[in-house]
C-alpha cells in the first residue's frame, strides 16, 4: 500500500501574529479563505489530489468563509474538524471545555457544509489523553495531530523562547516531550496515547524516514523544489505520507503578510515558488506510486 494524503489546516491569518506575539493587523486578516482556498484548489485539480481541509469553526461565522469551504467540499474535497477556536492551550482547559472545542467545531463545519466533520487535528500539533478521551466520546472517526518530529519540537520550544526573550507572549505551548516517543506510523491508541493500543485511530503527521525531519508545508516551501524532492525521497516507502499544510503555504508577503515578513522566513518565498515546490512533491510521490487520498479514505484503509 502507498497512500499519500495532502492535508491543510485553514488556520487564519491572525493566528499567526498570535503566535509571534504581535497585534494582529486587519490586513489580509481573512486571506486563507478568501485567497489561499482558490490557489489551494487550482493546485489539487492540476496536480489531481484530493485535499482534506482542516476548517476552524469560529472562522465559519464569517458567511463568506463558510459558503467558500462549503464549495471546496463540493468540489470532493474532505472537511475535516480543527477544533471551535484554534485555542493554543486546548489540553490545558478543562474536560468540559475541551468537549465543547471538539462538538462546537463540528457542528459549525456541518452547519457550513451539510456534513458532519469524521476526522481531528488539534491546534499547534499539542494533545494529550484527556483530548484523546473527549474524540472518543464524541465519536470522531479518526485523528491526526502527533508530530514526533524531534527537530520541530526542538524548534518550537526555541521559538517560543525567542519571542518571550523579545518581551512578547506568544500563545503557542510546548506539551511533554513524551509525544516524541509516539510511533511515526498510523496506529491505534493505548494509555498513554503515545503508546499502542486499542484506541483511537492516529495519523501521524509525516516525518523523514531515519532522521525523523519534518515533512511539512513550512518546512518544504523553505527548501525548494529540489531539496522537497530530496526530502520527499527520504519518506519513499511508508505506507501512508501524511503531508500537512497550512493555507498559508501558498500566500506570501505580498497577499498583506508583509507584518509578518520579518517573523517568519516562510512568507518571504514567493507563492509561485511554494506552488512548484508542492508540485515538485506529488510528481515524485506518485513516480513511486503514491496514490492520493483523503485522510478519511486513508483512515479506512488503515482500519
Ligand atoms: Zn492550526
Amino acid at each position: 500500500m502507498r497512500l499519500c494524503a495532502i492535508s491543510v489546516d485553514l488556520d487564519e491569518i491572525p493566528n499567526y501574529f498570535a503566535i509571534h506575539g504581535l497585534e494582529p493587523s486587519a490586513a489580509a486578516s481573512t486571506a486563507v479563505y478568501d485567497v489561499a482556498l482558490d490557489r489551494l484548489e487550482t493546485f489539487a485539480e492540476a496536480a489531481r489530489v484530493p485535499l482534506t481541509l482542516f476548517a476552524v469553526g469560529s472562522d465559519l461565522s464569517r458567511p463568506a468563509s463558510a459558503a467558500r469551504l462549503a464549495e471546496a467540499r463540493k468540489h470532493g474535497h474532505e472537511i475535516g474538524n480543527h477544533s471551535l477556536d484554534h485555542r493554543y492551550d486546548l489540553t490545558r482547559l478543562g474536560a468540559r471545555e475541551i468537549a465543547e472545542q471538539i462538538e462546537l467545531g463540528a457542528k459549525a463545519i456541518e452547519r457550513a457544509t451539510g456534513e458532519a466533520p469524521v476526522g481531528f487535528r488539534a491546534p499547534g500539533y499539542t494533545i494529550t489523553d484527556e483530548v484523546f478521551a473527549a474524540l472518543a466520546e464524541l465519536g470522531v472517526g479518526y485523528d491526526s495531530s502527533v508530530f514526533p518530529c524531534p527537530a520541530y519540537f526542538a524548534a518550537k520550544t526555541a521559538k517560543i523562547g525567542m519571542i518571550s526573550a523579545a518581551g512578547r507572549a506568544s500563545r503557542s505551548i510546548v506539551d511533554t516531550p513524551a509525544v516524541l516517543l509516539a510511533p511515526t506510523r498510523p496506529y491505534f491508541i493505548g494509555s498513554p496515547y503515545w503508546t499502542r493500543g486499542s484506541g483511537l485511530l492516529e495519523l501521524p503527521i509525516q516525518v523523514t524516514r531515519g532522521a525523523r525531519l519534518p515533512y511539512i508545508g513550512t518546512t518544504l516551501t523553505l527548501a525548494g523544489p529540489t531539496r522537497a524532492g530530496i526530502l520527499t525521497r527520504m519518506c519513499l516507502g511508508e505506507q501512508l505520507v501524511n503531508l500537512e499544510l497550512h493555507g498559508i503555504d501558498v500566500l506570501d508577503a505580498d497577499d498583506g503578510l508583509e507584518a509578518l515578513r520579518p517573523h517568519q522566513p516562510d512568507v518571504r518565498v514567493s507563492r509561485a515558488r511554494k506552488l512548484e515546490t508542492l508540485h515538485v512533491v506529488v510528481e515524485v510521490l506518485r513516480g513511486a506510486g503514491y496514490s492520493f487520498v483523503t485522510l478519511r479514505e486513508a483512515a479506512k484503509a488503515f482500519a
